[in-house]
């Protein structure tokens, strides 16, 4: 895949609002891959990392994949109303980091969001953000429990749990724009990128067309 972003050279980031790319899915249905391909091939996205009070899983790192706190950490960031949205999920805090998605935005920068429905359904309440909510979906339950046994990353009683939990993530599918099912990973990045560019270009969040169009009838006169 390309780099992601074919937006016109004229249009700079200055010239343009940031949307805000939100995939939600249940665990195991290749959300998090998905996020980190399309990360890779376009150098304007960035992810919203968010803050957990879940234990470190080996090979992540600090900053980048979460930022691991405490709950007493969380839950005094969360009072001072540090973030956007928090959720509980497995027993587990979740949250979004305000002020970083606040400057990125007024940057003209796309944000990646990975999270669950519940901090969608929070994050949708912002006011004068441009949403992109993509829903991932296994192709089929069978599909779903090989992939999270697959895993080994955590315990059985954790996975056991995961796929309770799966039928309830699912259940909010019509809460977004766009669902992919994810039965073959090349096509659904290409679907996800094709979303990403179709969002890009709308007319709203190209604040520098008028401009670019005024300086293109100027010239034709
Ligand atoms: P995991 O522990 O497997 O990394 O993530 C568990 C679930 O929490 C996933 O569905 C993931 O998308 C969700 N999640 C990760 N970060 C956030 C966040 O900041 N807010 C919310 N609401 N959910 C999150």
């Amino acid at each position: 895949m390309n780099s992601g972003c074919d937006m016109p050279q004229s249009l700079t980031h200055a010239e343009r609002h940031g949307l805000i790319l939100v995939l939600s899915s249940p665990s195991g249905a290749g959300k998090t891959s998905l996020a980190q391909a399309l990360l890779a091939a376009d150098d304007t996205l960035s992810i919203s990392v968010s803050l957990t009070t879940r234990p470190q899983r080996s090979g992540e790192v600090d900053g980048k994949d979460y930022h691991f706190v405490s709950r007493q950490e969380f839950e005094r960031r969360r009072d001072a109303g540090e973030l956007i949205e928090w959720a509980n999920v497995f027993g587990n805090y979740y949250g979004t980091p305000r002020a970083s998605v606040e400057a990125m935005l007024a940057a003209g920068q796309d944000i990646l969001f990975d999270i669950d429905w519940q901090g969608a359904r929070q994050l949708s309440k912002m006011k004068n953000v441009n949403f992109l909510k993509v829903f991932i979906l296994p192709p089929s339950a069978q599909e779903l429990r090989k992939r999270l046994d697959g895993r080994a990353l955590d315990s059985q009683e954790v996975i056991a749990h995961r796929m309770q939990r799966a039928a309830g993530e699912i259940s909010h599918w019509n809460e977004y724009d766009y669902v992919i099912i994810n039965d073959n990973f090349d096509r659904s990045l290409k679907t996800l990128n094709a979303i990403l560019q179709a969002g890009r270009h709308r007319i709203s969040l190209q604040t520098g067309l008028p401009g670019f169009v005024a300086t293109l009838l100027n010239a034709l006169e």
